[in-house]
């Protein structure tokens, strides 16, 4: 049989492109955990949708890259700058990012955010109606299209409207907030009707599932039922398809005589401490400070300890051009500072912290040498890094403190220790218990991770997500 097309649209291509001339491209895949899952699906032949992430504004360019982009199964949509900064910039990362992790703008921000609600939502519009044009235009009868995250919220309706019989689904990696904070966003009916329109919904988790209809039920006053949201006879499926990781990548990697290589280099440069990691984008969601105050206050109350462990912290820049970023890096900057001033010694700190990312293998040896890795997200979808982490710690056994507010906290709580990170006093103590856990409970929290990180893969997530879509269309057809 023909393999059914499926139509993967997100804001960014899984790819970076550099121009090279006036009518040549160089590619580069990104190689994330999204790609590899959507690859991997059976019998599904994937396209992707979505944004270059550079502004292209010649004929010339555009056509070049379109052909460019072809060979790597990428279909482009080309956005300008002024649309991509009230969009992009604006209402998806200075709107709808803070809002959907519960984190609160200055009052001066939340001012101008105010005043220029209005352009940028019509500015969100404009941009999903334009990725809805690319997907009517290869849209096949029978494809199926799987819209993803927060900045596409408005391209199930649109695409709806150009064809009701397209299969549509939408996916949100972020939370989705109480429907409390929902409804404080002028658009908030619009939005969600626009995600109705969809066959079906998914979330990282049950709760998020659940937001999502409340905010349904007591905002649009539709009613919410096991299945979803009815609207006049006509249901949206909702459900949680937690995300997965390509584990396997994670283990072949370990097996480069490079990568073990590094393992052993590191092994030795941290001989006789204990390893603590974190690695996460220098994001506010991500609790760095938090982490780094509780990390303060374990080496305080711990004085054996402070020579004998280490916390390597990765702190990936994102959005650096923001203030509000640029504030958090000299924060944490600060504290660190502080700390290593306080506790270090003339051939050793306790923290290193590194403004920077690290490529795939240097931070697969990285999980694999981490006795303890600590993850204090204030709010995060799902966050893969813990999955990875597990997923590289075949040898090592190692501990996983994980903030109860990771969607992960919902799959990997029985192995982990949750923690609360703003209690920066419980999150010490769980790094002194992590430190002194014995080998057999060791063994058996990490047991329960890793059973669930290489059975709940990525592929399974989006073969299933798009099984459950299918279905879902039947079903829906069968009722009428
Ligand atoms: N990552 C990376 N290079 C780095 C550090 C992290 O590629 O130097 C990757 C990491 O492997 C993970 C992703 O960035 O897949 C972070 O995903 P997560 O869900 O933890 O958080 P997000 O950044 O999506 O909020």
């Amino acid at each position: 049989p023909m393999k059914q097309r499926l139509l993967v649209v997100a804001n960014r291509l899984p790819v970076s492109a550099v121009r090279k001339g006036e009518d040549s491209w160089s590619l580069e895949i990104s190689a994330g955990g999204l790609v590899s899952a959507l690859l991997g699906v059976k019998d599904v032949d994937a396209k992707w949708i979505g944004w270059a992430g550079v502004n292209v504004p010649d004929e010339v360019g555009q056509r070049a890259l379109t052909r460019a982009l072809a060979e790597k199964r990428c279909i482009p949509v080309f956005l300008d700058e002024d649309i991509v900064h009230q969009y992009y910039n604006g209402y998806c990362n200075n709107m709808l990012w803070p809002l959907f992790h519960y984190l609160g703008l200055p009052q001066e921000d939340r001012l101008a955010t105010t005043r220029s609600f209005q352009s940028q939502f019509d500015a969100y519009k404009r941009a999903n109606q334009m990725f809805a044009d690319v997907v009517n235009a290869h849209y096949q009868e029978g494809d199926v299209v799987w819209c993803h995250d927060y900045h596409l919220m408005f391209l199930p309706k649109c695409l709806k409207e150009y064809n009701s019989k397209m299969k549509v689904g939408w996916f949100l990696h972020t939370p989705f907030p109480s429907s409390e904070i929902h409804r404080t966003l002028p658009s908030r009916s619009e939005l969600l009707r626009s995600v109705l329109a969809a066959d079906l919904v998914g979330f990282h988790t049950y709760d998020y599932a659940r937001h999502f209809v409340s905010a349904c039920t007591r905002i649009l006053g539709l009613e919410g039922t096991p299945e979803g949201v009815e609207d006049q006879g006509r249901l949206t499926r909702v459900a949680a398809f937690p995300i997965g990781i390509d584990s396997d990548r994670f283990k072949r990697a370990l097996e480069l005589p490079a990568v073990k290589e590094h393992i052993n280099e590191l092994t030795q440069r941290f001989r006789g401490r204990k390893v603590m990691l974190g690695v996460d984008r220098l994001d506010m969601i991500k609790g760095i400070p938090q982490k780094i105050l509780a990390f303060e206050k374990f080496l305080e109350e711990n004085s054996a300890w402070r020579d004998k462990v280490v916390l390597l912290q990765i702190a990936v820049p994102t959005r650096t051009d923001v203030p509000e970023y640029q504030k958090l890096t000299s924060q944490v900057h600060e504290i660190v500072g502080r700390i290593n001033g306080r506790f270090g010694t003339l051939t050793a700190v306790p923290i290193h912290h590194l403004d920077r990312s690290l490529d795939f293998h240097a931070l697969c040896a990285l999980y694999a040498v981490t006795d303890v890795a600590l993850v204090t997200s204030l709010r995060d979808g799902m966050n893969l890094v813990s999955y990875e982490f597990v997923a590289c710690q075949g040898q090592k056994k190692g501990v996983l403190i994980l903030s109860e507010f990771a969607g992960a906290a919902q799959s990997l709580g029985a192995g982990a220790l949750l923690v609360n990170p703003w209690n920066i006093t419980e999150v010490a103590a769980s790094i002194e218990y992590a430190l002194n856990m014995s080998p057999d409970e060791r063994e058996k929290r990490h047991r329960h991770n890793y059973a669930h990180v290489t059975t709940h893969t990525a592929q399974d997530w989006a073969e299933t997500f798009v099984s459950e879509l299918n279905d879902t269309v039947v079903e829906a057809q069968l009722r009428t």
